[in-house]
């Protein structure tokens, strides 16, 4: 699963999920433009990438300023020449009964995880066409699949990031540019740390393989996507949660 020469762009690449996505994309040989808003966290993976065959290039953005996330894009392939795998994975939850949930609450969560997705999409699609080659990936969530009570916000965000993948894949399967989903289920990371102990078991307990997953189980998945071993897959969902939803 070579990426050597390839240049990657992911977002939330500071920790969990996306730092292992970058991690493993550079492992293969990619230079990966890691994109998050805390640089001292975006610094640590650039170490952790030292000796790897591909590089780590930090990048500070708030993807919820659609202006700083497309520039940030431009700058990438102004910077190497091309872009040819974009993983929209920096997310966010802001959790809450729908009967409680306050509209910021709900507008917040749309904007980080689904118009960001769609703002990056927007600009690498553009680079995609004319190279006639692109891979994009898109970390949705079993949430979006199967619903949560307490994350309407969250849920539509990640079905809406489905739906974009689908729309985008048949836009754009002609041009050589494939769109995939990655639907996660629990995952040990931030997000999920402060999950009650008594919570987790419950989870468990459902989860065929009995536990959560880590976010190299994830990582490995985005690779396949955007590597040549997937050339001939596109707006497909593939879930990965130990069995959880089938
Ligand atoms: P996490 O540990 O909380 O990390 C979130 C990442 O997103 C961080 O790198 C964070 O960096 C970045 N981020 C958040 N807001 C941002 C903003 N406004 N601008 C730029 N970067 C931003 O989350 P995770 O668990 O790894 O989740 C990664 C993705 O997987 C998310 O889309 C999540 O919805 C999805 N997912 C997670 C699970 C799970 O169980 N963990 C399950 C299903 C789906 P900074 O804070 O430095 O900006």
């Amino acid at each position: 699963m070579s990426l050597q020469d390839k240049i990657a762009f992911v977002t939330g690449g500071s920790r969990g999920i996306g730092r292992a996505i970058v991690l493993s994309l550079a492992q293969e040989g990619a230079t990966v433009v890691a994109v998050a808003r805390n640089e001292d966290k975006l610094n640590e993976v650039v170490k952790e990438a030292e000796g790897f065959s591909g590089k780590v290039v930090p990048k500070i953005v708030d993807i919820g300023e659609s202006k700083q996330l497309s520039s940030a894009i431009e700058e990438t392939v102004e910077k190497f020449g091309r872009l040819d795998i974009l993983v929209n994975n920096a997310g966010i939850t802001r959790d809450g009964l729908l009967i409680g949930m306050e509209d910021d609450q709900f507008d917040e969560v749309i904007n980080i995880n689904l118009r960001s997705a769609f703002i990056a999409m927007k600009a690498a699609a553009k680079v995609m066409i004319r190279q006639r080659f692109g891979r994009i990936i898109n970390i949705t969530s079993i949430s979006g699949v199967m619903g949560n009570p307490g994350q309407c916000n969250y849920s539509a965000a990640k079905a809406g990031m489905i739906g974009l993948t689908k729309s985008g894949a048949k836009e754009l399967a002609k041009r050589g540019v494939t769109v995939n989903a990655i639907a996660p289920g629990f995952i040990t990371t931030d997000m999920t740390e402060n999950l009650p102990d008594k919570l987790k078991d419950t989870i468990n307990s459902v989860i065929p393989m009995q536990r959560f997953g880590k976010p190299e189980e994830i990582a490995s998945v985005v690779k396949f996507f955007a590597s040549e071993a997937s050339s001939y897959v596109t707006g497909q969902v593939l879930i990965v949660d130990g069995g959880l939803h089938m």
